[in-house]
This record gives C-alpha cells, structure tokens and sequence, in this order.
C-alpha cells in the first residue's frame, strides 16, 4: 500500500512547519522550504508488441540551498507526482540532517517493475535521461537506485547521460563497482539502519546481542539490514517480501538465505503473510518496503518495541502519534535510512577526484558518520524535550533555512 494521493507531501510539511514554529522562522521561509524548486513531468514512449505504450516519468528538485539536489530514482506503479515531491522534500531534510553537501530531488516512474523485462527497463531508463539531461548533472543533479531500480539501472543511466554530455561519473551514484561505483554503496542503507538500530538499543539500555529483530521488506535496504543486524549480534526473528513472510523465534540464518531471489524460495514451517511481519512481538521493527505500512489499521497491533523506519515514510502521521502513545519509540526515515545518501556522497567524492576507498574505510566513514547523527539527534530531543522524528526536523530545518537565508534569499 502507498500513501493516499495528496497526503504524503502534505505530512513532510507539517513536519516542516512544526520544526519551523520552534526555531521561531519567518512564515515566508517556512514557504520556501515546503515548496520545490523545480518539478518536471515527462512522457517516456515504450514500445510494446507492434504498439506502443506512453508511461508518465517525474523528476522533482525539492531544494539547492546546501548543494546539488541529490535523491533516487523510484519504478512503482503507484508513483505520483505528491510522491515524488513528498521524496524529494524527504531528501533535503536528510541530506542537511548527515550533513553531507547536498540538497534534495526525487525521480520516477509509474510503471509495475515486475511487469518489465530487462530491455524495457533500459528503454526507459535511457528515455527518463534524455528527457531530464539538461537539469542532472554532477553539480546540479544526482540520481541513485531506489525501489524498483538498482545499480544496472545507474550504469544505464551513466552511459546516456556519458553520450549526451561526456565524461561525467559523478552524475549519478550507485553504480555498479566496475564501473565507477564505490564498493560499499550497494549495502550502505542497510547497514546504517542496523547500525542505528543497535544505536537504539544501547541509548535504551538493551542489549544488542540476541535482541530480536523483524524486517519488511528483503530488497536492498531489508536485506543488508538483516545480514548486518546478524553480524552484530541480533536475532532476525521474522522476514517478509512481496511473497509472504517467514518466522523462526531461534532465529534466522541471514548469510544462508541472502541470495535467494524470494523468500518464497525458503524452507520454512513457519509462514505468514506480507503485512503480518509487521505485527510480530520483537524488540526492533523495520519496515524496510513500502510508504504507509504502519497505519490506523494496524498501529495499535505493533507490539516492537522500537520501530526503526528503513523505508522512507513506513507510518503514517496519526500512526506514528499512536505509537508514541503506546511507548514505542520511533527512529525516523531521515535519520534511519540515511546510510545510503551518505554512501553516495563517498561515490561522489571519489568519483570527483577520481580516487577509490577501500571498503573498509568506507564502512568506518558510515559508522563514525551514523553515530554521529544519531547523536546529534538524540541530543536535540533532549534540548527541546521532543521525539525524534521531531527533532531531527528542527536540526534539518534549522540548517536548510541557515543555508536558504546566507545565500541572500532573505
Ligand atoms: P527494493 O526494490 O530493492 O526492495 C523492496 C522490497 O520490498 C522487496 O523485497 C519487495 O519484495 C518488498 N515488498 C514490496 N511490496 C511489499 C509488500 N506489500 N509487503 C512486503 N514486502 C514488500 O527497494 P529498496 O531499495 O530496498 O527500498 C525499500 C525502501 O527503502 C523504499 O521505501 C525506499 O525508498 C527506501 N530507501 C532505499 C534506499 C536505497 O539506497 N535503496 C535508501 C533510502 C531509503
């Protein structure tokens, strides 16, 4: 399930404006950064059989104010213009958030990616480059992988823009590693939310060896966050993917079954459905799939004690102030999942200089970086006695209207 249309856009802002009122902004900049500064809708042709079939493909640059407008290329069928918008405004929040020197964009298309075979996706990936190559670019405009597109996609992505424009690696990030890719992109957005899950755990005095852990959602955030939760001592006690959901309370092996296209293709005596993960008793919930998974349907059947949001706005805004009720504490997108924007700005920046990192650096650079913003956030709720989602806002915010302000806007 997605958001309602018209919703989702409008609940990042009323984040914004919330962050706003404490930080005493002005109502004109409060305006500013919850609009976008550029929104471009394309058409993108696709040739089906003898006919041929006309998909709609959106590039939305949410913010500039600290830097080349950075965020992900979505394939959903269910991807609207409030969406992308909603994404790309998410974008600039977290990017400021991690401090990395970016702003925010999104990108999609509304188009079933199960439904498409390899060529069409080139097709359209090639197509969405062509129509959109005169806002992208290293220093204006940074495309990645999101749901429904991978590292392939990017090196498509890589040689259109390359014909088009010439050599420019640095246009997008989450390449694949022989072809300017930085190794250790790939599982930085996993890794960071099992990073920020142990985080949470340790601030609450739980220990991270054997706390139990059930995921959403095993792509690329969902898959990464359970080998690393494994490696650092947790126990992924439930699993769920598009087929259904997996459960065993001894614990399940991530590194036998990481590869396996499906969850359907595991063993298990023990299967329940899609959604239902999300209703297991564990200590760390991790809704790492879809946006509005944890709503007024099922808010009051969450029984984790932690939600750590991998996906990118996995509860809805009433469902998060029910959760809070109800003691959950609730790790929010922009601080979770920001593994991956921060693993494309080491591409970035390896790409710029044209210099590679060993893995191993850039896992340390991760780690140090996540802790840090962890940090910082925990910090700010303490300052303003607030939750985290809020106050991650306020630090975001605070530091895009600085940014919007210096610059001369106001
Ligand atoms: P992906 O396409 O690699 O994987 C998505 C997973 O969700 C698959 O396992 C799919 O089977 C599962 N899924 C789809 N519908 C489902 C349903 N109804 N119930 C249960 N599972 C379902 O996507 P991804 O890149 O892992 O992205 C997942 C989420 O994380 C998205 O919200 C995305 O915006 C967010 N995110 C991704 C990145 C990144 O670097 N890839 C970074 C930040 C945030």
């Amino acid at each position: 399930m997605t958001h309602t249309k018209s919703s989702a856009f409008a609940e990042v802002n009323e984040k914004v404006a919330q962050a706003g009122e404490i930080l005493g902004l002005k109502s004109g900049v409060v305006k500013a950064l919850s609009s976008c500064e550029r929104e471009v809708v394309i058409s993108i042709p696709l040739r089906r059989g003898d006919d041929v079939d006309v998909l709609t493909g959106y590039r939305v640059q949410h913010s500039s104010a600290r830097g080349p407008r950075k965020g992900g290329i979505r394939f959903h069928q269910d991807v609207d213009l409030d969406d992308v918008r909603a994404l790309a405004s998410l974008m600039t929040w977290k990017t400021a958030l991690i401090d990395v020197p970016f702003g925010g964009a999104k990108g999609g298309v509304a188009v079933d990616p199960s439904k498409l075979t390899s060529i069409e996706k080139e097709e359209i990936i090639r197509r969405w480059t062509r129509s959109l190559v005169h806002v992208l670019g290293h220093h204006r405009d940074i495309p990645a992988p999101d749901m429904g597109t991978d590292a392939k996609s990017m090196a498509w992505l890589m040689d259109e823009f390359h014909r088009l424009e010439g050599f420019q690696p640095a246009c997008v990030t989450g390449k694949p590693v022989e072809l300017f890719g930085a190794a250790g992109r790939e599982e930085a957005t996993g890794r960071g939310v099992a990073m920020i899950a142990a985080a949470t755990l340790k601030e609450n005095k739980i220990k991270v060896e054997g706390a139990t852990v059930a995921i959403q959602g095993f792509g690329n955030v969902g898959r990464y966050a359970a080998l690393v939760c494994q490696e650092l001592g947790m126990k992924v006690i439930a699993l769920s993917d598009m087929s259904g959901g997996i459960v065993d309370k001894k614990g399940i092996d991530i590194k036998a079954i990481f590869n396996v296209a499906s969850l359907a293709d595991v063993k298990s005596d023990n299967r329940i459905g899609s959604a239902d993960v999300l209703e297991i008793e564990c200590d760390v919930l991790i809704p790492a799939a879809l946006g509005n998974v944890i709503n007024d349907s099922n808010v009051d059947k969450i029984k984790a004690a932690f939600v750590v949001e991998g996906a990118n706005q996995p509860t809805s805004t009433s469902a998060d102030r029910k959760l809070r009720a109800n003691s959950i504490v609730v790790v929010p997108d922009i601080l979770a999942n920001s593994g991956g924007v921060m693993g494309s700005y080491f591409e970035w920046t390896q790409n710029i200089q044209q210099f590679s990192w060993p893995i191993e650096k850039f896992r340390g650079e991760l780690d140090v970086r996540m802790q840090k913003a962890f940090v910082n956030v925990n910090e700010t709720a303490t300052k303003y006695n607030t939750d985290l989602r809020s106050a991650a806002f306020i630090l975001a915010v605070e530091r895009v209207a600085n940014a919007f302000s210096q610059r001369g806007s106001l």
